[in-house]
């Protein structure tokens, strides 16, 4: 979100400093691990939908700029495969919801059958007879890493300075200047945004501390058997293949070269502390993800593992983003917009927050990310 904000404010023509801990694209928080689906039927709710538009236009801007590949169009396949529809991302039947909301939007997109899915990604199987698969040509998977990069690159072009391996410990804001206390530094400004994903309730306090709930998650690369039943072009997916929250996954297409598939499941169990996440992947997980996921629902995949990742997401009560003014900093604005479905949204959300910053409105509305909608002091 910082990289993608940052880009548009300096293009926007903005005097701007972008500060991280870390150098971003890094493996240490919420943003990592080759690739992340997007999907234009956003099943979470109709207000992201026009975040995720702008992403995909600006994508395809940075690709002609940077010469770098962001957005693999391959197409999304979200199905349901089980006896009763699975909640995800706090939507009761994610895939019906999905269905619903492609249609009242215009997206466009098919409806499968059992036989179809069957017919035409033989990847996944066994498939139910009373499956339903919604696809979505303009879905795909971007990359991350190349998206942060080629965004901070381009506001270093645009005059933005980066300021990297630099924490920030402190923002008070005082008469109309926030000042941000960063390693031995301050830094005066008229304006801030903290973009700080998993390390947002340690560095704003409350009321971000009772709402944000940081849950670790872990990434599975299988190497693939059968390339052939696996494509490259073939779609990322969301599957739920049973009645829980818990019995989703979702994956993607082998990488170009990599010959392997990239699968994941999502962990709701909260860290008692950030410092606490273990970042490594046991054999004891691995031997989980093989058997409640990777056997029984996919061809063609073998359970050796190729690589593992940790990662967190930062969840509020409704699974739904905060962007909002801080309630008690004045000039201060606070995007938390992990839950993890923030990625496809981000530099859509960056053009927004950039235009909420310099002109005190956006083209896309923002009320539905309000953090008074939890009703928190
Ligand atoms: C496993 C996983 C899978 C996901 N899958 C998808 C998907 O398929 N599709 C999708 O759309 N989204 C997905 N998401 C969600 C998406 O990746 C996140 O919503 C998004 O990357 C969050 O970005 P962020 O900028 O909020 O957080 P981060 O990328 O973690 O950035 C926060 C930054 O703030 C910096 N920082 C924090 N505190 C300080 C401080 N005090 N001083 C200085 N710097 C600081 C950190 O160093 C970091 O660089 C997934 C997330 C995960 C973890």
């Amino acid at each position: 979100m910082g990289a993608a904000t940052l880009y548009q404010l300096a293009k926007a023509g903005a005097d701007v400093v972008g500060i991280d801990r870390f150098a971003p694209p890094h493996d240490q928080g919420s943003s990592h691990g080759d690739t992340r689906i997007t999907r234009l039927a956003v099943g979470e709710g109709a207000a992201y939908i026009p975040f995720v538009h702008r992403s995909h236009a600006i994508w395809r801007e940075l690709e002609a700029d940077s010469g770098e590949a962001l957005f693999e169009q391959c197409g999304v396949l979200v199905m349901t495969s089980s006896e009763a529809p699975a909640r995800h991302h706090g939507a009761e039947d994610f895939t019906g919801h999905t269905i619903e909301l492609a249609r009242r939007c215009g997206i466009a997109h098919e409806i499968l059958n059992a036989s179809q899915i069957r017919a035409r990604f033989p990847q996944f199987g066994p498939v139910r007879d009373d499956a339903t698969g919604y696809f979505e040509p303009e879905g795909g998977y971007v990359r991350p890493e190349r998206c942060i990069a080629a965004q901070l690159n381009a506001a270093r072009k645009l005059g933005a300075t980066v300021i990297t391996g630099t924490t920030v410990s402190s923002i008070e804001s005082d008469d109309g200047v926030v000042r941000v206390r960063a390693g031995d530094r301050t830094l005066a400004a008229s304006k801030v945004i903290v973009c700080a994903g998993m390390w947002s309730a340690n560095l704003l306090g409350e009321p971000f501390g009772a709402l944000l709930k940081v849950c670790r998650q872990t990434l599975f690369w299988f190497r693939l058997e059968e390339p052939s039943i696996f494509p490259e072009m073939s779609p990322t997916f969301i599957l739920s293949h049973g009645p829980l929250e818990t019995d989703i996954c979702y994956g993607f297409p082998p990488v170009p070269g990599e010959g392997s598939m990239k699968i994941a499941t999502e962990q709701y169990v909260g860290l008692d502390s950030i410092d606490t996440l273990d970042r490594n992947v046991s054999d004891a997980e691995v031997a989980q993800m093989v058997r409640s996921h990777v056997s029984e629902n996919f061809a063609g995949v073998t359970p050796e593992l190729v690589k593992a990742a940790v990662c967190t997401y930062t969840v509020t009560p409704d699974y739904g983003f905060i962007i909002d003014d801080h309630p008690m900093l004045a000039n201060v604005t606070v995007v938390s917009a992990c839950s993890g479905h923030g990625f496809k949204h981000s530099a859509g959300i960056g053009e927004a927050l950039a235009q909420r910053t310099l002109t005190g409105r956006s083209d896309v509305d923002l009320s539905a990310f309000s953090v008074s909608r939890f009703n928190v002091r």
